[in-house]
């Protein structure tokens, strides 16, 4: 197989294609990330006045302030990246009182699907966006393709559909850089590496709540937008404050999902980093099984694998063969008809007649490289700029192991990346809308 031809035949193809794929619903949140670069001495003053000198028993959310400043000392001293979910609203208050908000962009895994998405040239997205206040509304760029429901049920651009003005979730994300020094108990920290402590107020979506007119509005218009794509799990928790457990909100999203697929639609669900096994536990029993599709990445599949009591071996180093038997193992296991996993260097699509997406794994992975090398969401017209970019050598020799039900698409590599987050969802959520390229090719 030459590859460089494939992704020239495609990227010249892109646009003609994108214009013949279906609606696309993305849910179950977009939300407001409160960007903060870190003031040192202002950390360190509060550190000293809260008596926070570590981050011993680091908890797993945040009830208090001595629990926030942890956290920040947490990604501080390690230079790891670490998200918090803040249980009580006067911690919030408290959190807006002393940093503010901070510079306002918008975030949330369905919000970034549907940028991703709209910008690339796809006709019809319903993004999930609730509570829709006017804050959230204004991050939302001026792209007629971006839809949501409004509380009154209209589909409309989020800028036409917010109620109120306050906003009802924020997810702050706390900036450390590499060589930044503060002074605890008399010893000097210096951060390690660039890197970011995410504190997130989000009591509706936490608990992925469907919005009643969301569910109505959506169930009358499916026909309009066959794809769903799920994501937002990684913010979900055990159990919430109010006593209401993971098990029972993955039931409520489960009907649901029931629902919409007894109408035809098509569900993806897109993994991202759930660090709480009972969160992934309760994923995997109840939502896998009704799922079409799932979008993985190598840390998540060994989790993964290691939930389902399989060897996780050589999965985190990408190595093809270990990936290759694990997504198998998962398939069987959770019942999955189609899994694409993205590593650097490849993407392995598990599913019957896996080649016949390789047109959408191919527009994907230009788009993921035009991302990582402008920084921003391409346009279908413009990952022809990608083409000049090196396949990757190990996604080279991984495709030799393509058979069948198992496509593997070497991806082109940016060497110097302006930014890299964010990639997983445009891979994910590009050759899902892709993925019944095979009715129009
Ligand atoms: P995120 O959660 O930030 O979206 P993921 O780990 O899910 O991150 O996805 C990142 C993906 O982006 C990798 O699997 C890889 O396919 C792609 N990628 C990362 N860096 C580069 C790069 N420099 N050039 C091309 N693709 C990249």
């Amino acid at each position: 197989m030459n590859y460089e031809q494939l992704f020239l035949e495609f990227s010249e193809k892109a646009c003609e294609f994108v214009e013949k794929a279906s609606g696309v619903a993305l849910g179950f949140h977009s939300v407001a990330d409160g960007i903060l670069t870190t003031d040192v001495e202002k950390l360190q003053r509060l550190l000293l006045k809260y008596e926070v000198f570590d981050f011993s028993n680091l908890p797993e959310s945040i009830s208090s302030v001595e629990d926030f400043l942890k956290g920040y000392l947490f990604t501080f001293t390690t230079g790891k990246a670490l998200q918090m979910m803040i249980d009580k609203k006067d911690i919030k208050n408290w959190i807006e009182e002393n940093f503010g908000k901070g510079t306002l962009k918008l975030g949330g895994t369905s919000a970034n699907m549907a940028v991703a998405l709209a910008s690339f040239g796809f006709k019809k997205i319903l993004v999930y966006a609730y509570p829709l206040v006017r804050e959230l509304a204004e991050l939302f760029p001026n792209i007629e393709s971006i839809k949501t429901v409004s509380q009154d049920g209209r589909i409309v651009h989020p800028k036409d559909g917010w109620k109120e003005e306050k906003l009802g979730a924020i997810h702050w994300i706390f900036e450390v850089k590499k060589g930044q020094k503060i002074s605890l108990s008399g010893k000097e920290i210096v951060c390690p590496r660039d890197n970011r402590f995410i504190a997130s107020w989000n009591p509706v979506n936490s608990k992925l709540v469907i919005a009643d007119h969301f569910k109505r509005v959506y169930l009358e218009r499916i026909s309009e937008y066959p794809k769903f794509m799920l994501a937002g799990f990684h913010i979900m928790r055990d159990v919430y404050p109010d006593g209401e457990t993971v098990e029972s909100r993955m039931e409520d999203i489960a009907s649901f999902v029931d629902e919409i697929k007894k109408r035809g639609a098509k569900v993806h669900i897109e993994m991202a980093s759930i660090r709480r096994k009972r969160v992934r536990k309760a994923l995997i029993d109840i939502l896998f099984p009704r799922a079409d599709s799932l979008g993985i990445n190598e840390v998540e599949l060994s989790w993964i694998a290691e939930d389902l009591g399989e060897s996780d071996e050589g999965v985190l180093e990408g190595d093809p063969n270990a990936v290759s038997t694990t997504l198998r193992k998962v398939s069987e296991k959770a019942g999955i008809g189609r899994i694409h996993f993205h590593t650097l260097g490849y993407y392995m699509l598990l599913e019957k007649n896996a080649e016949k997406e390789k047109f959408g794994l191919a527009v994907a992975a230009l788009a993921a490289a035009r991302r990582a090398e402008i920084g921003s969401s391409p346009s279908c017209d413009d990952i022809k700029e990608a083409l000049r970019h090196p396949l990757s050598e190990t996604g080279l020799k991984a495709s030799k192991l393509s058979s069948s039900d198992l496509y593997i698409l070497p991806t082109k590599i940016v060497s110097k990346p302006k930014l890299t987050v964010g990639l997983g969802d445009t891979i994910s959520s590009i050759a899902f809308s892709l993925s019944d390229i095979d009715d129009f090719v």
